[in-house]
């Protein structure tokens, strides 16, 4: 309609009402995907790098859309927070997971945990004990094999609160894991001020392990001293035997990455676990 305009202002508006429809369109689809069920959880394998066997999983959210097919979190997880749809889809998720993780349990396999993430918005929104809480009445797991991964950010600017919130999940037993840890500023303040069981190093410091001696300072570091103060470590996005060999010879507890598994359909997590030990 206005391509006889020659100075842009036209271009610019056409491609704004453009991004702002497509926004309302996700909002509108993210709005009816919960009751069309068309989320679901993915498990990736977390291994023990001592008794070499699977110990857990991350469960990450997938979104079926009829036209755009498999999503994953980053293309509107942002949406869901802006718009609070975070938190029935977040109750949803733990609900969901603890139910897998239970039925691991009474199939037989021993104490595989289940780790959730857990967005700031859904913690800020409040609830998120008296969720948890319901997720594992209604299921039967074991407080212990919950595990939620908290990020930093979450942490900046509400830490009373969040405080608080992590205290009552303590309570309850359930685990709680500093997301995406090094990757702020003040990293090691919040592993002394909150109480946190585990830390999952950042990617982007696996990646580079083996390639820079910075990184690899850093990460022999942060597993020191995370074992001193009692905290486990786990270390994600491992994709090569070498980063294995180095995270194994500096005593990292956990190992998650494509190497050892990528995230898969709950029935193929089922089959994973029913394998014999992987090399
Ligand atoms: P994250 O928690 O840091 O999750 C790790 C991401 O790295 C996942 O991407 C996973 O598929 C990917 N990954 C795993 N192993 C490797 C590897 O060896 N190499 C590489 N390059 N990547 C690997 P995904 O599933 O797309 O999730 C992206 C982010 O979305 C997550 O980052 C998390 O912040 C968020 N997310 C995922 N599931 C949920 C959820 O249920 N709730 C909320 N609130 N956020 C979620
Ligand atoms: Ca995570
Ligand atoms: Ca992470
Ligand atoms: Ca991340």
């Amino acid at each position: 309609a206005h391509e006889s305009h020659a100075n842009g202002v036209c271009y610019y508006t056409e491609g704004m009402n453009n991004r702002v429809l497509e926004r309302l369109t996700l909002e509108r689809d993210l709005r009816m995907a919960l009751s069309r069920d068309e989320f679901s959880l993915y498990f990736q394998p977390q291994f023990s790098s001592v008794e070499n066997r699977i110990v857990g999983a991350e469960a990450l959210l997938r979104w079926q859309h009829p036209q755009r097919g498999l999503l994953r979190p980053p293309e509107f997880i942002s949406v869901a927070e802006e718009t609070g749809l975070i938190v029935p889809l977040g109750e949803w998720i733990i609900g969901a997971a603890c139910a897998e993780a239970a039925r691991w349990r009474r199939d037989g396999h021993g104490a595989i945990a289940v780790a959730v993430n857990v967005s700031p918005a859904e913690v800020r929104r409040g609830g998120i004990p008296a969720v948890v809480r319901a997720a594992l009445d209604r299921s039967g797991l074991p407080a212990h094999l919950l595990e939620l991964e908290l990020t930093e950010t979450l942490m900046i600017d509400s830490s009373e609160s969040v405080l608080s919130v992590m205290r009552e999940l303590k309570n309850m037993g359930v685990k709680v894991a500093l997301d995406d840890f090094g990757t702020g500023y003040s990293s090691l303040s919040y592993l002394r001020r909150f109480p946190v069981d585990t830390v999952k190093i950042d990617q982007s410091f696996v990646h580079t392990v083996v390639t820079q001696a910075e990184d690899a300072s850093i990460v022999r570091s942060v597993i020191a001293m995370a074992h001193e103060l009692g905290v486990e470590v786990i270390a994600e996005g491992v994709e090569t035997p070498e980063q294995a060999a180095f995270l194994r010879r500096h005593h990292c507890d956990v190992l998650q990455g494509y190497l050892l598994g990528e995230p898969m359909v709950a029935d193929a997590f089922r089959h994973q676990l029913d394998q014999p030990v992987h090399p």
